[in-house]
Order: structure tokens, then sequence, then C-alpha cells
């Protein structure tokens, strides 16, 4: 199992399109059902999480609710997934990240990420919209940094990948470690 996690309008739906050719996109509109999407891909089940965080017209103990049903689900089924993925928007994450902080939060990307750590399920962070990044460097040293880890993106090849889902850009690399990440998973399950 692979699952697909991220804010809403990062680009997740666009990057599963792109991946596996399966469209997951929701509906909109508040009160319709957000919940996490199975489809079937390659012989694994990729699941579509619901997009968490701020959405407009959305009221915030649905936002809630929606990031208790992900932990939940994530909790249920660690054993079972191979890896995840965390969608970010590139250009925008820095400074939703940082606004957080200043208020004394953790931001909700973060949270996940150290969640997922902690249940040891191997993570990928895709850096989306990277067509609109003007530093790659600078951008994804600086996420390391707000991620909680120490060094730079040469020592976590293997986790950020910048990509754009929206003009295809990158999407082999992410789908190798994607693989990578599957392989080594069986290794350890064996
Ligand atoms: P989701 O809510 O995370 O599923 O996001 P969507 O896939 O619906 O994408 C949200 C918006 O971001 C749409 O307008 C997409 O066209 C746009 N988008 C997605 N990927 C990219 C990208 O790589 N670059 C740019 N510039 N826009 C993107």
């Amino acid at each position: 199992m692979i699952i697909f996690v991220g804010r809403s309008n990062v680009g997740k739906s666009t990057l599963i399109f792109r991946l596996t050719g399966k469209y997951v996109k929701r509906g909109k509109r508040p009160g319709i059902t957000r919940k996490p999407i199975e489809i079937g891909w390659r012989g694994k089940t990729i699941v579509d999480m619901p997009g968490f965080g701020f959405m407009s017209g959305v009221p915030k103990y649905i936002q809630e609710k929606i990031k208790t049903e992900i932990v939940q689900f994530i909790e249920n089924n660690a054993d079972k997934i191979e890896t995840a993925v965390l969608v970010i928007d590139g250009k925008s994450a820095l400074e939703i990240i940082e606004r957080w902080e200043k208020r004394g939060e953790i931001p909700i990307d973060v949270e996940f990420f150290q969640f997922l750590q902690e249940l040891e399920i191997p993570i990928i962070v895709a850096v989306n919209k990277m067509d609109k990044i003007k530093n790659l460097n600078l951008t994804i040293n600086r996420l390391i940094e707000k991620f909680g880890l120490l060094g730079t993106w040469e020592d976590y090849k293997d986790i950020f990948v910048p990509i754009s889902a929206k003009f295809g850009t990158n999407i082999q690399e992410l789908r190798k470690l994607i693989e990578k990440n599957i392989k080594k998973s069986q290794e350890l399950h064996e």
C-alpha cells in the first residue's frame, strides 16, 4: 500500500493522475465525503488521503475531523503501508510553515512528517510546483531544517524530490523512489 498525504490544493490529485492515469479528484464542496480513496495500481493499492489543513468554506471542526481520520487510517494500516508520499506545495510551504511557527503551533506538514517517522513508515516528500520555485537548493535545504532534520538536501536525496505534477517534471525520479521504498519494505517483512 502506498499512501498520498498533503494539504488541499498542493497538487496531490494532479500527481496521482500523472503517476497512475487514474482520476481521484474530489468535489470541492464542503460536506461532500472526504474519505480515503483507494485505487489499484500495478498490483498495489494507492490511497489518496483527503487534503488536510485550511480549505476555504470548510469549518475548522471538519478540518480537525479530517485530520483525526487520516491519523487513524494511518495507525490502523501502518504495517501495510510500504511508503508514504507527503506532497507539499514547494512555492508556499515555507511561508505557511513559518506562519504556524510564529503562532507557536506545529505546522501540520511537519506534524505529519514526524508522525510517519515515528511509525517507521518510509517517507518521500514530493516538493511539487517546482516550476514556481526560484532557488530550489535553498528552498529544499530550508524545508529540511523545518522538518527537524540535520544536514542538507545532499543527505536526503532519497526523501526530498522536487517535481512538477502539472508539467510532468521529475516524475520518473519520484517513481523510482517509490519503487525503492517498496522493495526495502518487502525485504524488511520477509
Ligand atoms: P489537490 O487539492 O492537492 O488534489 O490539488 P490539485 O491536483 O487539484 O491541484 C491544485 C492546483 O494546483 C490546480 O490548479 C493544479 O493545476 C495546480 N498544480 C498542480 N501541480 C502543479 C505544478 O506542478 N505546478 C503548478 N504551477 N501548478 C500545479
